[in-house]
């Protein structure tokens, strides 16, 4: 379950109504959106989108973020709404906005910023490795284990894991029961 980032929208516009798209098809406002999660190693598709207008996500998002969920509530009108509810949430200028804030390299910053601010988690990937002076807090899933043996120590009671990504290793705790099957 890695759908720890939700972004509220206020409704779907007219336009993607027109055109049949959600958020997920990365159409219209979702573009710089993603372009701006890409560049920050977070998956869309790990992160869930919603409309605040659809009363049906309310509880859902209330829920989510009482679990810990980061809520981005993306506009003035979500942003006061998210208040009246008090659901916790960082705000994000929406991507459909006009001005300064468009150009695609100054919105990546930040989303990126925002991300920081909501405590955000990051996803190391191959295709976005973290790194070395990258600040928040990043989650490594492709971990492998590079020998238990470095202490000199034939059963030593650590174990060191290496992130295939990004090269930083760790050393851990070896859990007992993780020899055998
Ligand atoms: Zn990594």
């Amino acid at each position: 379950m890695k759908k720890h980032l939700i972004f509220v929208g206020e409704k779907r516009s007219p336009r993607a109504i027109q055109l049949g798209v959600r958020w997920q098809d990365e159409a219209l406002a979702a573009k710089p959106l993603f372009a701006a999660l890409w560049a920050c190693g977070i998956e869309p598709t790990d992160c869930t989108f919603v409309n605040w207008f659809d009363e049906r996500s309310h509880n859902a998002i209330r829920i989510a973020a009482s679990l810990g969920a980061c809520v981005f509530a993306m506009g003035q009108k979500v942003q006061y709404a998210l208040s009246e509810a008090k659901i916790p949430f960082t705000p994000l200028v929406h991507p459909a906005v006009r001005g300064r804030i468009r150009k695609r390299e100054r919105y990546i910053a930040y989303v990126q910023g925002q991300l920081l601010l909501a405590k955000a988690r990051f996803l190391c990937s191959l295709e976005h490795p973290m790194q070395a002076d990258a600040s928040g807090r990043w989650e490594h899933d492709d971990m492998e284990e590079i020998g238990d043996q470095e202490d000199g120590w034939p059963s030593g009671d650590t174990v060191t894991m290496r992130c295939r990504c990004c090269g930083k290793t760790w050393s851990l705790d070896a859990p007992l029961a993780a020899s055998g099957s």
